[in-house]
């Protein structure tokens, strides 16, 4: 009988508890060792393998947070009315780690808050990522330009 493949393997998860104290376990990504293709540039992650957790980590951190946001957004804070999910569409926003997509939920407005009782479909995401960048990445960005600036 032949000896089972088997190897190290290295699985990074995340456990995210949501402010209404719900927690899930999501896998970041997964990384192997066997032991017989082991040499040196194996030892530990290396810098890409880093960068690479750091972006399936802002992933998942993202996603988790766009489908808070919607949760929260979906009741109405003057008549407590479940407001109704127009639908999900991909939106991506750039990060220090990278672009990331995520699930951007829009919900239909309430009647009680617009003028003219009009019900029509908004993305709350939208509040927090105005430019498609998180607030980190849009200072750095604008930081390199005035960088930019002063050398010419
Ligand atoms: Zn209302």
């Amino acid at each position: 009988m032949a000896a089972p493949e088997v190897g190290m393997k290295i699985t990074i998860r995340v456990e995210i508890t949501t402010d209404w104290d719900k927690t899930d376990t999501f896998e970041v990504c997964q990384f192997e060792r066997p032991y017989r293709q082991l040499e040196p540039e194996k030892i530990g992650l290396s810098l890409a393998e880093g960068k690479d957790v750091l972006h399936m980590l802002q992933r998942v951190v993202v996603a988790a947070q766009a489908e808070e946001v919607c949760m929260m957004r979906r009741f109405c804070t003057h008549c407590h009315r479940f407001l109704e999910l127009k639908d999900r569409r991909i939106r991506k926003v750039d990060t220090v780690f990278g672009t990331v997509p995520f699930r951007s939920a829009r919900i239909v407005c309430c009647p009680c808050e617009t003028p003219f009782q009009m019900e029509y479909p908004y993305s709350p995401m939208s509040e927090f990522v105005p430019e498609r960048a998180t607030a980190e990445r849009c200072r750095l960005r604008r930081g390199s330009r005035h960088r930019c600036r002063i050398a010419r």
